[in-house]
């Protein structure tokens, strides 16, 4: 398809979703819409049924909830909001981690839902995509509140969770320690421990071995692969990491086990530059002991968007959505762009980062070792059987090398980037659950 095509594809595209907007309120968000577009841009290419289509435009289910919480001072109580979205309910459980941050809302958890709907499809795991939420900075809490926001919020969403419902994960913003309090709070609630109703739980209680690590890990395949693809040696490549949390820090510690010289990374304090390639074990420690990056002393401090224009092989989003967009995308200077965060490039983005032939890995191939692993965990937890780090490693090698290559094979046959050969390979799965499971009632 040559470039007015695409041009006017994306055009009419946004077309069709202004037109809905008026009837998507509650959903209304740029991230929603971008989710929306990215769907219906898959949808026409292949000719989705109308009627399929319209039942994936919207989350099937999702709920809000005012949670109120004790504050330590004074006892004080504060209410904040909480979300729980599922896409779609026909291929099983559905699936999804739980994000706290100061800018969710419920169209930013609708298209993470809408995302792990893909994610989950195009890995073949047995799951729909769900995603939940607290309006919240996390770092303004003590460990108590958390613990009483999070207990409050499993309670208020008791109802349409559970491991044959709807099985919460991490996300940005949540860690194991989460992960414990939504089951034991689960738990307490049915009269017996249930350790698959959540996965990335800390392994004592019945967590995976390689969980943690597993989205960087899962990122790591899919360059490694990517790399081979383009007759690129990763000893010879360089890498620019945006996030230092749980993806960006074990991202960066992978490439440099497979010998890619890391010469940026950046968290929200601040963004570290040094051409000589930094030392992550130093980087870490440092983190461990201030908790961010600023004021690490072993490179030139720079901006988060200057490190996202560095000239590089890999560049590699493990932070928030949103990070390339029309304004930014002319100078983005790296042969392979590994997307561990979801939805960080735009639409139009996307047009230009074709045209100027970088190798994009999108959010639903990218980072889906997190959702993989958590299947294993959540499979381990109903067999009560655990697997080893090795089993779990070569499973997910496996499962993300084979969905890389499904995805470039559709690539090069419909003539496509690698986000829509990705939607399109994941839709065609959903399309026919749907089809074929039919419209009840
Ligand atoms: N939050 C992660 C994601 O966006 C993991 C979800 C899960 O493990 O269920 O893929």
């Amino acid at each position: 398809k040559d470039r007015i095509g695409r041009v006017g594809l994306v055009r009419s595209i946004r077309y069709a979703v202004e037109r809905m907007r008026a009837r998507s309120a509650e959903w209304a968000s740029g991230m929603f819409h971008l989710a929306q577009q990215q769907f219906l841009k898959a949808a026409y290419i292949v000719e989705l049924d109308d009627n399929v289509r319209q039942r994936l435009l919207f989350p099937e289910r999702a709920q809000v909830a005012a949670l109120s919480f004790r504050r330590d001072q004074h006892g004080q109580v504060e209410t904040v909001f909480g979300y729980r979205v599922q896409h779609v309910l026909a291929m099983g459980p559905t699936k999804g981690g739980i994000r706290y941050h100061q800018g969710v809302d419920l169209g930013e958890v609708a298209a993470l839902a809408m995302w792990m709907t893909w994610k989950c499809a195009l890995m073949r795991l047995p799951f729909g995509g769900a995603k939940g939420g607290i309006r919240i900075n996390p770092l303004d809490l003590s460990r108590t509140e958390l613990q009483r926001l999070t207990r409050r919020y499993t309670l208020s969403f008791i109802d349409i969770i559970g491991p044959d419902m709807d099985i919460p994960a991490p996300d940005m913003g949540t860690n194991e320690q989460v992960m414990a309090w939504i089951m034991d709070t689960y738990s307490r609630r049915v009269g017996y421990t249930v350790p698959a109703v959540v996965t990335g739980k800390p392994v004592v209680l019945g967590g995976s071995q390689g969980r943690t690590e597993a989205t960087g890990r899962g990122l790591m395949y899919c360059i490694v692969e990517a790399a081979r693809h383009l007759g690129l040696d990763l000893r010879q490549c360089t890498a620019a990491v945006q996030g230092f949390g749980n993806v960006g820090a074990h991202t960066a510690r992978f490439l440099e086990e497979n010998g890619v010289k890391v010469i940026a990374v950046s968290d929200v304090s601040t963004a570290v530059h040094n051409p000589g390639g930094l030392d992550i074990d130093d980087l870490e420690a440092h983190v461990a002991k201030r908790r961010f990056l600023e004021g690490y002393p072993g490179g030139e401090h720079i901006t988060n968007s200057e490190l996202l224009e560095l000239p590089c092989d890999i560049l590699a989003l493990a932070a928030l959505q949103n990070q390339v967009t029309i304004d930014n995308v002319q100078r983005i200077n790296c042969k392979i762009l590994a997307e561990g965060a979801n939805g960080p490039t735009t639409l139009e983005a996307d047009e230009v980062l074709s045209e100027k032939g970088i190798f994009v890995l999108p959010d639903i191939l990218a980072n889906a070792g997190g959702v993989t692993v958590s299947y294993f965990e959540w499979v381990q937890g109903m067999q009560n059987f655990m697997w080893t780090l090795e089993e779990v490693n070569t499973r997910l090698h496996a499962i993300m090398t084979d969905a890389f290559r499904r995805t470039l094979t559709r690539a090069e046959r419909e003539g496509t980037d690698m986000r829509t050969a990705a939607l399109i390979e994941a839709l065609d799965r959903v399309r026919q659950a749907e089809l074929l499971r039919g419209l009840f009632p």
